[in-house]
Formats: structure tokens, C-alpha cells, sequence
């Protein structure tokens, strides 16, 4: 996630270099107890919220999705959708009813495992009675019909997200962490990460996009097409997205893996020429991460003036037109970094509560400065010592945020700076093969801030905890850092 001012902000404050808790987190949901073929099932209603410590109104319990299979209808001839979601999913206690995250949408069915069942809403939930229980381990699978105008959210600091239409009856959803519900039915918490099928249903003068790789495109009623992707890893559910509208599409391939670029037809071809980078720039995060982790990739520029934001979308970053306007091209390359970096850092790594935005803020600026330095610009050292010695540190401890700052300054660069702060702690040798084997380990899966300190000082060998404390949860600023010895 980059939003365009806060950027601004930074490029300013990093002008010459970067162009243009104590309280720790659990860990994601446990998986659920094998369940003893003699036991009596006890169904009681799962939790209609989740452990969140700062968005525990998103998400639910009693359950963990494993895919979701949605299909999306649009039409050119107002905003409306219609929806069909079939979500899969395993149930972590007895379950007697059940709640899904869905916002103003209405539902017109709900059948599980090919049975009615009976809803009702209770605000942006939709709780499900099953016509019998659905006892421990056991997989089920809720159908619901749905449809209506999608309602946005207004977040704090990042202003509208959600399923929005603009120009034209054009349409984009994207937000963190407020997006999915707006357009499907959904265990809306980072934790549970599930695989997607996403069809989209459009005017065939229109395209429309969703991340993952096209798997096909079918002629549908009323002069329309419906495109199908496939997003085979795990996803978080705020990284699925879809864009309706008139895009230019470039496709390619890249190391065997589908490339999509697409920009909105309003806009200059240079800004597909820069977009075209998006190989050049994942070969490089792929040189110091690791390998990518996912089998699509791309980016879309869109050209509606409400989201002025970047979110790195998994498989395929949606970016603001915003980035590309009146910008040198080594910024907005430099954004693209940034959302690629994400790939690795909260798209396959996902954090699992959201106060932990530091590992994906902080790892994606840091990526920021690394491509600053591999276009002949500033080292990540000379950057890092400039925003320290400038005053411009952010004082606020970024692993104690609330849910109003998440996407303030001090996650992404005094999570940047903490990153720095720990390689010039540990070196160079031990610092990459740290933020490699966290991208290793925890592929596809969750991580905690507890994790990756954890991780730091198997591989270092140092104890981390006094370093840690000073850069994630102390609201002063740190000692200028120092290799520690041994
Ligand atoms: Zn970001």
C-alpha cells in the first residue's frame, strides 16, 4: 500500500535519496483439533468477530475458508452487481450457525453443502443457520446469492475504499484493510488466507480484471463476457480485487509465468512504458528476496480520481493514476518496487493481525531503497543515516500503532529504518539470509513480529530483544545503531 500525498511526503523528506510491543501477536488461527470419532458434537454459534487486536469487527470465527468461488455480473447500465459466492471452508469448533463479513449487498439465498439454510443480517455481517450443525472438521460449503450497489468505506488516512463505480459505469474494488466485504461474502481477517476463482461478468466493450491468470473469457447474455481467473496460493482476502472498464492490455510471459500490464485507455502510453518494468523490477526483488513467490504477474494503472492509493493486489499491483503524473520515472519505478516488494512481504508472507503492518510497510519502503541504490542512487545505509540525522524519524513506535495510524509515515519508514537498523546490527550475510528465509518460511502463510525477531537472532546468533524494543515499541528515538559484537 502506498497512498500518493503520503508518498509525497516521503520523497520530500528523502529528497536526495528516494525519489519523487511488548505485547505481542498470537499466531493465526490454530488448525483445528482432529475430531474423536466417539465425541458428541456440542454446536454453538461461532464468534462473529475476530482476535484482532485493532479491526476485530472484520473477520469471524468458528471457521477457516479455504477458497472462494465468486462471480461478479456488471452491467454498463448503472451500478449495480449481481453476485454468486460459493465459499469453502472448514469448520474449528461445532458450529450451530455462522457469520460472514458482507456489506450492504442484499442476499436473496443461502444454501450450505446444497441445503437451504436460514440468514439474517446484524450490521456488516451475515449470519448463517445451517438446517443442521456442522460439526468439528467437517468441510462445508455456504452458496449465497447476493446483489445490489456495493457501499464504500471511509477509512482513516486513506480515505474512500471498496467497490466503487466511476466514469462511465467503470468499477474498481481495492482498499486495505476495508474492501472485500463491500463485494463478497467473506472471512475478512489476514488470517485467513484462502485460494480464488473470480468470475466477472462485463459489457464486452470492457475488460475485467482480477489477479491470478485468465483461465478463460465466455460470451454471457445482454451483449456481455465473463472473464475467469484463478488464484491458485493462498490470498488474503483484502489482496483480491476486480477493475471494470477500458484498460490498453499488454501481455507477455516472464520466466514461463503470465505477464498482464493494463493501463486505462485515458491515459499516456507512458505510462505502459514504465509499467513494462514491472519484469525488470521483480528480477531484482527476486535477487535479493528470493524467488517470486506466485505464477502471475503485472500491474494495473487505473484512472479513478477517488483512490489515490497503490495496493499491492496479489499477482498484479493496482496502482493510482496519481503515481504517474508530473513524477520523474525513477519514482514511480520506485513505486513499483515498493508494490512488487509486497509480493514477498504481505501478499505470500501475510501478517496476521494488523498492528504488524510494520512488516509489510517497513520491508516494502526498505525495497524502495534498495532499488534506489541498484539505479546508482543512495545505499539503504546513506539513506537511513540521512532520515535519522534529519529530524524527520517518525517518533511513534510502529509496532503500537492504532487502527487510525496504520498507514501514517511511521510503519513505512521507521519500519524501513528498522530493517536498516538490524542489518548494520547483524551485518549484511546474516541480515539477508534473515529476510530470505522469512520469505522462505513463512510462504504462503502468516507471520508475526515475534517470528521475525525470532527468526533474526536464530540466524544471527544476537540477542535482538534491546533493539527491537528501542525501533518497534519505544515512542522516542533509538541510539543511532552499532554492529553488535560476537
Ligand atoms: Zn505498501
Amino acid at each position: 500500500m502506498l497512498a500518493a500525498g503520503a508518498l509525497a511526503t516521503a520523497g520530500l523528506l528523502l529528497a536526495a535519496c528516494v525519489p519523487a510491543t511488548q505485547v505481542r501477536v498470537p499466531s493465526p488461527t490454530p488448525p483445528a483439533a482432529s475430531p474423536s470419532p466417539s465425541r458428541t458434537p456440542h454446536f454453538a454459534p461461532g464468534a462473529a468477530r475476530s482476535d484482532d487486536r485493532l479491526f476485530p469487527e472484520l473477520g469471524d470465527g468458528g471457521y477457516d475458508a479455504t477458497h472462494y468461488a465468486i462471480t461478479v455480473g456488471y452491467t454498463s447500465s448503472g451500478k449495480a452487481i449481481t453476485g454468486d459466492a460459493v465459499v469453502t471452508a472448514t469448520a474449528t469448533q461445532d458450529l450451530s450457525n455462522f457469520a460472514l463479513d458482507l456489506r450492504a449487498l442484499t442476499v436473496s439465498s443461502v444454501t450450505v453443502d446444497g441445503r437451504p439454510a436460514r440468514f439474517s443480517r446484524a450490521g456488516d455481517k451475515l449470519v448463517v443457520t445451517p438446517a443442521t450443525g456442522i460439526p468439528l472438521g467437517a468441510t462445508f460449503a455456504t452458496h449465497i446469492v447476493y446483489g445490489g450497489v456495493p457501499k464504500t468505506y471511509e477509512a482513516p488516512g486513506l480515505g474512500t475504499e471498496g467497490f466503487h463505480s466511476y466514469a462511465g459505469q467503470q468499477a474498481i474494488a481495492q482498499g486495505e484493510p476495508h474492501v472485500a466485504a463491500s463485494w463478497y461474502p467473506v472471512d475478512d481477517r489476514p488470517g485467513d488466507k484462502a485460494t480464488y476463482d473470480i468470475a466477472i461478468t462485463a459489457p464486452v466493450a470492457d475488460v475485467a480484471l482480477a489477479g491470478g491468470v485468465l483461465t478463460a473469457k465466455t460470451p454471457a447474455s445482454g451483449g456481455r463476457q465473463t472473464w475467469h481467473w484463478t488464484e491458485s496460493a493462498p490470498m488474503a482476502s483484502y489482496l483480491a480485487f476486480v477493475a471494470i472498464g477500458r484498460y490498453r492490455l499488454h501481455t507477455s510471459t516472464h520466466n514461463g509465468r503470465p505477464v498482464l500490464v493494463a493501463v486505462a485507455s485515458s491515459l499516456p502510453t507512458s505510462v505502459d512504458r514504465v509499467l513494462a518494468q514491472t519484469p525488470r523490477i521483480t528480477d531484482f526483488l527476486a535477487s535479493q528476496f528470493g524467488p517470486y513467490p506466485f505464477d502471475a504477474e503485472g500491474g494495473i494503472v487505473h484512472d479513478d480520481p477517488v483512490f489515490g492509493f497503490a495496493l499491492e493486489n496479489q499477482t498484479r499491483p493496482v496502482y493510482s493514476a496519481a503515481f504517474f503524473r508530473n513524477t520523474s520515472t525513477s519514482y514511480q519505478t520506485s513505486v513499483i518496487a515498493h508494490e512488487l516488494a509486497h509480493q514477498w512481504y504481505g501478499d505470500s508472507v501475510s501478517l496476521a493481525q494488523w498492528q504488524d503492518i510494520w512488516l509489510n510497510e517497513g520491508f516494502a519502503t526498505y525495497a524502495m531503497w534498495l532499488w534506489t541504490e541498484h539505479q546508482g542512487g543512495a545505499s539503504p545505509l546513506q539513506t537511513f543515516t540521512q532520515l535519522y540525522n534529519s529530524g524527520k524519524l517518525p517518533k511513534e513506535a510502529p509496532g503500537r500503532l492504532d487502527r487510525r495510524h496504520i498507514f501514517d509515515n511511521t510503519p513505512y519508514n521507521r519500519g524501513a529504518a528498522t530493517l536498516e537498523a538490524l542489518r548494520i546490527s547483524i551485518g549484511d550475510a546474516a541480515f539477508f539470509q534473515t529476510i530470505r528465509a522469512w520469505a522462505a518460511q513463512h510462504r504462503y502463510g502468516n507471520g508475526t513480529t515475534d517470528e521475525f525477531i525470532a527468526l533474526a537472532a536464530q540466524i544471527s546468533g544476537k540477542n535482538l530483544v534491546p533493539l527491537f524494543t528501542a525501533w518497534l515499541d519505544t515512542a522516542t528515538r533509538p541510539a543511532f545503531p552499532k554492529r553488535l559484537p560476537g
